[in-house]
């Protein structure tokens, strides 16, 4: 048996997989809002509970919104700031006495979704979560690319790729400090933003995609944009990794449109003469976060 546990802001989610991927038990708990010693408690106590209840004990992965640095041990670039400075594997592993594997969430979502979701039997596997912001993660025959600073994939902080002089003109500054950050330009709320300073109207970007397809001119030219960005930005990435298969996770990945608009596009800006790469929608939704996370470890490794 398998057990995930995703780690989340507000929530904390745990799985069991038993043979196959298939879903055994799950359940989840509010984030606890106290000390970090809190946190790791609930983790603690949720393994205990599931293993109790199912008379079996599993190996554990967790997912976190950040990384555990190679370098010091202890976890960094999380938004839950509550984690950063702990070595969140090593004390669980020390609370549950066995191994524990901890990887970033969209690592996760990329390791779930090439596991046994929508690029299922692909060999090189990029993960796209795209929403409030954009991250990404590489799964390699089944293996999750860590990288040397454990930042392989965080793509969404590279510059915009082929950038034109409109935008250098109406240039943004990303929140890491960078100017025009891919995620400046392709996440949710930056797609508002350009709707907005078009409009002068602050709407969600499904209310621009509605808006679109019944034919707003002015929806139509930003969404327009998005897909022209996204594919650009997406091309630099097949030119270095050439994946199997790109599987989008995220808000924005609800934007049905996206499986057609893009591989068109990337083709055109990738180095590849032709020859398109598969574009997905994900599988498991939500839950690839914590079923990635019970992927940590493989099958045969639970003994
Ligand atoms: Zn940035």
């Amino acid at each position: 048996m398998r057990l995930g546990i995703d780690l989340g802001g507000t929530k904390i989610e745990i799985i069991a997989l038993g043979d196959g991927g298939r879903e055994l038990l799950r359940e989840r708990v509010a984030t606890p809002q106290s000390a970090y010693e809190d946190t790791i408690r609930a983790m603690r106590d949720l393994v205990v509970g599931v293993e109790s209840r199912l008379g079996e004990r599993g190996t554990l992965g967790v997912g976190i919104p950040g990384t555990i640095s190679p370098v010091s041990g202890l976890v960094k670039n999380a938004n839950s700031t509550r984690l950063i400075g702990h070595p969140l594997d090593k004390e669980l592993s020390d609370a549950l006495s066995r191994p524990v594997r901890v990887a970033n969430d969209a690592n996760c979502f990329a390791l779930s979704e090439a596991s046994d979701g929508a690029a299922a039997g692909k060999d090189i596997v990029f993960g796209i979560i795209a929403g409030t912001g954009v991250g990404g993660g590489v799964v390699i025959s089944g293996h999750v690319l860590n990288g040397a600073h454990a930042i392989a994939g965080e793509w969404g902080h590279n510059g915009l790729p082929r950038i034109t002089p409109e935008e250098l003109a109406a240039s943004q500054r990303c929140y890491c400090g960078r100017d025009n950050c891919i995620e400046s330009w392709c996440s949710g709320p930056s797609v508002s933003r350009q709707y907005r300073s078009r409009t002068g109207r602050n709407v969600p970007v499904h209310t621009i995609v509605e808006a679109a397809r019944s034919g707003d001119a002015d929806a139509l030219r930003i969404i327009e944009g998005f897909y022209d960005r996204f594919a650009r930005s997406i091309a630099t990435l097949v030119n270095i990794l050439d994946p199997d298969a790109i599987v989008l996770g995220g808000g924005l990945s609800n934007i049905s449109e996206l499986y057609e608009e893009l591989p068109p596009r990337v083709e055109y800006h990738a180095f590849t003469p032709q020859g398109r790469t598969l574009i997905v929608k994900n599988r498991h939704g939500d839950s690839s976060g914590v079923r990635g996370a019970a992927w940590l470890w493989q099958e045969h490794e639970t003994g």
